[in-house]
């Protein structure tokens, strides 16, 4: 392997690890005390009302 291919390589994993951190970065992941899905009301520190709604989100933005 020469310099070539080390920088090569390099490049296709910084823009897979770009291209995930575009993906995750959404409604950058805090609970803002509202489902993210339906809007909700829900306890402090959760993202999501119900299982259903979880599923529903991550289904929605994958
Ligand atoms: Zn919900």
């Amino acid at each position: 392997m020469d310099d070539a291919d080390i920088t090569e390589r390099l490049s296709e994993t910084i823009a897979k690890a770009n291209r995930y951190q575009s993906r995750k970065d959404e409604p950058q992941g805090v609970a803002n005390g509202q489902c993210w899905f339906c809007g909700e009301d829900v306890e402090p520190g959760r993202r999501w009302c119900s299982k259903q709604c979880c599923d529903d989100w991550q289904i929605e933005t994958n």
